[in-house]
């Protein structure tokens, strides 16, 4: 094993550990949980390691970089699965159906019809997840808590097949409240899966009924390319601090 192998091999094994300490509380083990590494900007070469320890399922949030990055990977490993689990636009909705296996972001009718149509053209049905806008946040993806039925009746009306909900709680504060929500939508429209916890809240995500958690850092490490521009000082900063 390379060093980056034996790294991502451990940090793999210490999320399902959490993972199965989370899940006994449920009478679940860490198996009965789908771990879906989410590997937004990272690059094959950080990718690899996680593969040779064992993962198979990961996610991305953009078409375009998916479209980069995972059709050499998936021909080399061909029992990979890929999840899209950020904001999808109707215009890139035949490319998605192509790449990935699941969907997460489902949260708008024209996506819907758009996801709808490219389904029944590629003839291939991709499991969607319903993402709801949990707080209510003003410029947060995901459909509003009061239109999730009716988008939940027009997928099943479009034969798209429902797993479950999906969110992604407001930063900064408690999230369980967000996840006993999800939770209990789910129940009342009678859908299996919840898509819910992320590196910094995944446990107690798994204590409220996750069945998939999306997890980035917590396998990865930091992600490389900051969200923002730096100025040049600070740039330096950062390429030092990884050099060391
Ligand atoms: C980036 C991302 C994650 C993973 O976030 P981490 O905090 O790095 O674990 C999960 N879900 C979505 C939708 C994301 O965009």
């Amino acid at each position: 094993m390379t060093t980056d192998t034996l790294e991502a091999a451990e940090r793999l094994a210490a999320v399902r550990d959490a993972m199965g300490r989370a899940a006994r509380l449920t009478g679940r083990t860490a198996d009965d949980i789908n771990l879906i590494a989410v590997s937004k900007t990272q690059g094959a070469d950080a990718i690899r390691p996680l593969i040779g320890a064992g993962q198979r399922v990961f996610g991305e949030n953009r078409v375009q970089e998916a479209q980069a990055k995972w059709p050499a990977l998936r021909e080399e490993y061909p029992d990979l699965t890929l999840h899209l689990v950020g904001q999808l636009q109707s215009n890139k909705a035949a490319d998605a159906v192509a790449l990935f296996d699941t969907i997460h972001s489902l949260d708008r009718p024209s996506l819907l019809n758009a996801l709808a149509k490219a389904m029944d053209a590629a003839d291939r049905r991709i499991p969607c997840h319903i993402q709801v806008n949990i707080g209510a946040e003003e410029q947060k993806g995901g459909c509003a808590i009061a239109e999730v039925p009716a988008l939940i009746k027009a997928a099943r009306a479009a034969d798209i097949p429902l797993l479950g909900l999906m969110c992604v709680p407001p930063a900064d504060i408690e999230p369980a409240p967000f996840f006993a929500l999800l939770a209990k939508m789910a129940r009342e429209e009678g859908l299996a899966r919840l898509s819910m916890g992320m590196s910094g809240d995944y446990e107690t995500a798994i204590m409220l009924g996750a069945t998939d958690i999306r997890v980035g850092t917590a396998l990865f490490g930091a992600r490389p390319s900051p969200a923002r521009p730096l100025p040049a000082s600070g740039r330096g900063m950062i390429r030092n601090s990884r050099a060391g």
